[in-house]
């Protein structure tokens, strides 16, 4: 590798989500949806896992969108930390579909006895809330029987079956450190070779040193949105709001 491209690589591994685009943009990929991954090289699924925030996942969306890019977004349906049906979460998931990227389920196989059945409720609900057709989904922490499940559920494709898993590379940002290492840093990128790459808006939209910095800023944002909430629904609290 050429010196100048080696001093690019390692700027480009900054936690500024419009760098990282710039760095598989000017290495020439095509940003995909997982049903148009049809070649050996060139292509990038981009996908966002949503385990906190529609509102980050937003701030993502727009960002890939002034860049000329798509990118496949999963949200819980029965998530403890935000809600599809809420006006708010609802919106913002309408309008990262109207920026042109795709939406779909992020699905907890564990929450059901059936997931099957689960999963058919899920679908069924997406469909309804979001007017969209699910045919991909992603698996919310799979353990190892989900992992290694190489068929569709349902008839409906999951990232995890091998020909997005294991027959391209695979990075994740999960935990808020890349643990497979900087997708720019693979032999796989060197060679332009079709990516299937995991990112979640956390890591990328809240400022901070590192992840766990980037957790405490989140989490006191988080309190100070609940607090007001409580406000809101509750006059007595107002008295106390300062004070909890
Ligand atoms: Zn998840």
């Amino acid at each position: 590798m050429p010196k100048g491209e080696q001093i690019n690589a390692s700027q480009d591994h900054s936690w500024a989500f419009p760098d990282l685009l710039t760095t598989f943009k000017k290495k020439g990929y095509e940003f995909v949806f997982f049903d148009g991954l049809s070649k050996e090289n060139g292509q990038v699924a981009l996908r966002h896992d949503i385990d906190f925030d529609t509102h980050l996942a937003l701030q993502m969306a727009v960002i890939e969108k002034e860049s000329g890019i798509r990118a496949s977004y999963f949200f819980l349906l029965r998530s403890e930390l935000y809600n599809p049906f809420s006006a708010a979460d609802h919106k913002n998931i309408l309008a990262i579909k109207a920026l042109g990227h795709k939406i779909s389920i992020h699905f907890d196989p564990t929450l059901y006895e059936d997931f099957h059945a689960g999963l058919e409720l899920e679908v069924n609900a997406f469909n309804t809330l979001f007017n969209e057709k699910v045919n991909i989904i992603s698996l919310h922490r799979p353990n190892d029987f989900f992992q290694q499940f190489n068929e569709p559920i349902l008839d409906i494709e999951h990232t995890y079956q091998s020909k997005y898993f294991r027959d391209i590379k695979y990075f994740s940002d999960s935990t808020g450190i890349w643990r497979f290492g900087h997708p720019a840093d693979s032999e796989e990128f060197a060679a332009n070779k079709t990516l299937h790459v995991l990112i979640h808006p956390i890591w990328w939209m809240v400022n901070g040193e590192n992840n766990i910095e980037k957790l405490r800023k989140y989490f006191k944002q988080r309190v100070a949105d609940l607090n007001n909430q409580f406000c809101l629904n509750s006059i007595p609290f107002r008295q106390i709001a300062d004070q909890v």
